[in-house]
């Protein structure tokens, strides 16, 4: 354990940072990917190494499209309860396969020890066209958390989005979406990343005036590929502001400023979050520790003496 630190809180730059012994209490959760070679699955087991002391109240890990991942996630999954000791959530998407396919593998994690699932629809591969659901499946995000709720009692999160989902028909149908599924038993909405911390407030005000009142966790993408940031975004809906693009110009050779710039647009976005109330913070870790380790202890999270074991490397 490493000792507080008393220590005032300082102002720089209009951020508050936190103090020693009045840090903030915060959650955090981390994602992570399923990684293709034994190098990048080494490399996973370092960042969780690394993470695991700061207690997240949770780790998920993605499904890949169309559950092409499926074995490599519930292996992971496995592992990081077992070996670990943290408290792991599955995704599990509905899309390209029956309920009774997809019952089995929720059936599976039960079976495995595992209780909390990421419900999701999914989203066709690359290239593949727009949505069709399986004539024998779940077809909305919403159904699978029904239906997992009727195979037994998991804790069921969910995916927001505060920019609105690309082929929702309006606003205030997707939030609409989101109060389903929550009425349908999940317990918590991640969000989609965003950069303005006010389109994610936003959003949490109309959600609440539509009657969602579970907990809606910002999720935080620490930027380490600007480029591929871009990329994403323009399919998944998120809007990169011009701030963002001027910080990271002139960066793409320089990869040790680009780490600091990323490492400082994160805390900033969620001390704005934390001066608005939010004490819970997802992380899209893309499998890496550096900038979400930094961004935790700027948000005054320390790691614990009770947290979960270190891993022998692999
Ligand atoms: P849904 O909630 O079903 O919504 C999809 C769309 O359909 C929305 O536009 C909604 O408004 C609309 N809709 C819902 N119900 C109806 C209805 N009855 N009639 C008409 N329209 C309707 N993808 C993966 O493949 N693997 C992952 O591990 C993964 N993890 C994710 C984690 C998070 C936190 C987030 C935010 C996304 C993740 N995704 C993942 C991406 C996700 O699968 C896509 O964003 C997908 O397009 C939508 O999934 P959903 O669960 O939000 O779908």
């Amino acid at each position: 354990m490493i000792a507080a630190r008393s220590i005032a809180a300082a102002q720089v730059g209009g951020i508050t940072f936190a103090a020693g012994p009045a840090r903030p209490a915060i959650g955090v959760s981390f994602e992570f990917f399923p990684p293709k070679t034994p190098e990048l699955e080494a490399a996973l087991w370092r960042t969780v190494t690394r993470l695991a002391p700061l207690a997240p109240r949770f780790v998920s890990v993605t499904y890949g499209a169309g559950g092409s991942t499926r074995e490599r996630t519930h292996a992971i999954v496995e592992r990081l309860e077992r070996e670990v000791g943290l408290n792991p959530a599955a995704h599990l998407t509905c899309i390209g396969a029956s309920r009774a396919e997809v019952d089995q593998v929720a059936r599976q994690y039960w079976q495995s020890g595992i209780r909390h699932i990421v419900a999701l629809r999914g989203d066709p591969p690359n290239g593949a066209g727009s949505y069709v659901p399986h004539p024998d499946g779940y077809r909305f995000a919403a159904e699978l958390v029904a239906g997992l709720k009727r195979i037994t009692d998991f804790e069921v999160s969910v995916a927001a989005y505060p920019e609105v989902h690309p082929e929702a028909r309006s606003a205030a149908d997707d939030v609409d979406n989101l109060k389903r599924k929550v009425d349908a038993g999940a317990c918590r909405a991640i969000t989609q990343y965003f950069f303005d911390p006010d389109v994610y407030l936003r959003f949490r005000d109309r959600a609440r005036a539509a009657g969602v009142t579970v907990p809606i966790v910002p999720g935080i993408l620490p930027v380490t590929n600007f480029a591929q940031v871009v990329r994403f975004s323009a399919t998944c809906g998120t809007t990169v502001p011009a701030w963002l693009s001027g910080l990271f110009d002139g960066l793409d050779d320089d990869a040790e400023t680009r780490k600091l710039v990323a490492a400082t647009v994160a805390a900033e976005q969620c001390r704005r979050l934390q001066q608005a109330g939010i004490d819970e913070f997802h992380f899209y870790t893309l499998n890496r520790a550096d900038l979400t380790y930094a961004i935790c202890h700027i948000l005054g999270l320390r790691p614990t003496a009770a947290a979960p074991g270190a891993m022998g490397a692999t």
